[in-house]
């Protein structure tokens, strides 16, 4: 199910908007304070944000800001009082999507959160952006985000976890990994595959103790869950 995180502070505008995207089959979240919203945008992964300019304690554009720098890249619509004067081209700057004025047509919403949508969905050429839980994954850029701050990943542990992104779901033997993983140079130990899926586990689990992403299957190897 899409994900949409709401931050916005009316309540009226939270109710209509929280019901009829629901109705559109979205997943809807609400924050109604910057400090919330910034947690819950950064904290999680979502398909959308759609954030209020005005919101109590700190204005929409510097969350926007910190949302960035932090390394979220989540689609953001803004979301502008009627009449309020605002500068969009600092806004893009700041790195949001779109803008809408209020009183806004909600077919118009939601064509706006389709455009953001497809730009965002991996096309055929672009298919190169994987996200589980609260981690993002940018294989083109070798990149890996946890709640939207930047993991440390060794080369070897970033290729093993994009050929298990590539590979989701299936069973992937340890011999399977060192040949495509590791290379024809690969020292021929299928121990050393288990170290790096430790590692990575420690990097990207919850709780490394007790995977539910990188699953053990046992007597035949590894399989990618999520
Ligand atoms: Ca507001």
């Amino acid at each position: 199910m899409r994900r949409v995180l709401l931050i916005e502070d009316e309540p009226g505008l939270v109710l209509t908007l929280t019901d009829r995207l629901e109705n559109e089959g979205f997943e809807v979240v609400s924050a109604q304070d910057g400090r919330t919203g910034l947690a819950r945008a950064a904290g999680e992964a979502w398909d959308v944000i759609l954030l209020d300019v005005m919101l109590p304690g700190t204005s929409g554009f510097d969350l926007c800001r910190d949302l960035r720098q932090k390394g979220v890249r989540t689609p953001i619509i803004m979301l502008t009082a009627r009449g309020q004067v605002i500068d969009k081209v600092l806004g893009f700057k700041l790195g949001a999507d779109d803008y809408l004025t209020k009183p806004f047509d909600m077919l118009e919403l939601l064509a706006r959160i389709e455009v953001q949508l497809r730009r965002a969905a991996p096309g055929p050429s672009g298919d190169h952006e994987y996200r589980f839980g609260d981690i993002v994954v940018d294989t083109r850029k070798a990149e890996v985000w946890r709640a939207g701050v930047p993991l440390d990943l060794s080369a070897r542990e970033f290729l093993l976890l994009k050929h298990f992104l590539q590979h989701r779901g299936d069973t992937l033997t340890r011999e399977q990994l060192l040949n495509e993983v590791w290379g024809y140079d690969a020292v021929p130990s299928t121990r050393t595959v288990d170290v790096h899926v430790a590692w990575l586990r420690q990097k990207i689990e919850p709780n490394p103790r007790h995977p539910q992403y990188i699953l053990t299957v046992h007597g035949l190897g590894y399989k990618f869950a999520g």
